[in-house]
């Protein structure tokens, strides 16, 4: 594997990194103690410099106003947006609409890319994806009861959503549903376009997530649809292809988020080697002259590099073998990377004391808002069963020594 980095993505990656720092950091005291709403015209401003810098939507396409860089180029980008909860929405790389702008891409109608896609890339509206539910085990994407049932032209739509990210303020949904409900567990689902101001469409709360109510795009809709009524057209690629284009969008995804917690990773351990340094514990004694401070220093750099060399191999290997070739590797950086995030950050705050656990810094927030990173997009416990199955698979009926 090659890691020298192109001088192109050199540049792009100095750049991006210098606006972070000098202008999107700043932002972030503000961010911690006011709403994501709130602070809009700010953000807003911020995205118009980028635009101009042409370094706007990074991995999406050219032809819609993106970058057009390849996953392992991207990957490197969110590394270095990561290191603030504000970067990727500043350079229009933000989840949930990343993997739906994809998915659009690859899957939308003419007439839904220039509805839907075009503005989406350009951070005119915003979007949101809405699978997981109330009621039912989101482990198992299978078990879903929301329905789309068609009438006339239309489909209608009736279930009870939640976790929909982002949902307070989206122009539209992209709601998994049953349409197919006699055809096998796989099929039975499909991706319809659901535009948030449709009768029926109706956002319960911004559910309150550790301590935070949210607003905006950082926000977590509880959502009922309730005989909301869409037309078929609406549909996004074959009706019950639903879980295949799932798939298709949370490889990559897995990828950005990933690259994104080693960016936090890269933060918090920063920010950690800081205080060590100037922490005095004793007369003329910081908290860097102790050893355990050191080893913790030592192992978190060690496991750093280790994650972000798994995701980068994985990318690798997704960009140069294709998304199922890497599907063990996918699973592997999922869990692995966010357990390393939680105990770099973990450690970071330690190291700070009282000052890790105020909101002075951005440590508190890593460790309330990242602990999610276990949970969505593949809970830990399904990835580890997943890889696992597929190691002892190759060992079966295998004489081993
Ligand atoms: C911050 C956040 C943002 C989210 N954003 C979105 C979004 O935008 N759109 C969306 O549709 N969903 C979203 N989700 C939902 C997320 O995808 C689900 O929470 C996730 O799939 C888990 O489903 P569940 O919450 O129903 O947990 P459950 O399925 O009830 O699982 C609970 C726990 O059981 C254990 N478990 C589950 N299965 C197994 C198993 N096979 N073996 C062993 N243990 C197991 C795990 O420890 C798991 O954490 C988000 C969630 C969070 C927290």
């Amino acid at each position: 594997m090659d890691f020298e980095i192109s001088d192109k993505m050199k540049a792009v990656l100095e750049m991006m990194n210098e606006f972070l720092e000098k202008e999107v950091i700043p932002l972030e005291p503000e961010y911690l103690n006011r709403s994501f709403v709130g602070m809009l015209p700010e953000l807003e401003e911020k995205r118009r410099i980028v635009k101009q810098m042409e370094l706007w939507a990074p991995q999406h396409p050219k032809e819609y106003g993106g970058m057009s860089l390849d996953i392992i180029e991207f990957g490197l980008v969110s590394e270095v947006l990561g290191r603030s909860p504000l970067g990727h929405f500043v350079f229009g790389a933000q989840a949930p609409d990343a993997g739906n702008i994809e998915i659009l891409h690859l899957h939308g109608t003419e007439e839904q890319k220039k509805t839907y896609l075009k503005p989406l890339v350009a951070g005119e509206i915003r979007s949101c994806f809405s699978m997981t539910e109330v009621e039912l085990a989101g482990s198992n994407p299978v078990l879903l009861a929301t329905t789309a049932v068609k009438d006339g032209d239309d489909y209608v739509i009736n279930g009870h959503k939640w976790y929909t990210s982002s949902a307070d303020g989206a122009a539209f949904a992209i709601v998994m549903a049953v349409s197919n409900p006699e055809a096998s567990p796989y099929l039975r689902a499909s991706m319809i376009i659901v535009p948030t101001d449709t009768p029926g469409f109706n956002l319960v709360r911004n559910i309150p997530v550790m301590g935070h109510q949210g607003s905006g795009w950082a926000s977590h809709g509880e959502i009922l649809y309730q005989n909301c009524r869409v037309p078929q057209k609406n549909l996004l690629g074959p009706e019950g292809a639903g879980f295949v284009i799932a798939q298709e969008r949370l490889g990559p995804g897995r990828i950005h988020h990933c690259m994104r917690w080693i960016g936090i990773c890269n933060r918090a351990f920063a920010l950690m080697c800081s205080r060590a340094l100037n922490r005095e514990i004793a007369p003329g004694k910081t908290l860097a002259t102790r050893q355990i401070i050191q080893a913790w220093i030592a192992e978190c750099a060690a496991e750093i590099q280790a994650a972000r060399l798994m995701v980068l191999h994985a990318a690798w290997k997704m960009h140069h073998l294709g998304q199922k070739e890497a599907r063990e590797e996918i699973s592997l950086i999922k869990f692995y990377t966010a357990g390393v995030m939680q105990k770099v950050v973990d450690r970071a705050i330690q190291v700070h004391g009282g000052l890790g656990m105020s909101d002075d810094t951005v440590l508190a927030f890593f460790f309330r808002h990242e602990r999610a990173s276990r949970i969505y997009d593949g809970v830990d416990e399904v990835h580890k069963v997943t890889v696992a199955r597929r190691i002892l698979r190759e060992y079966e009926g295998k004489k081993v020594r």
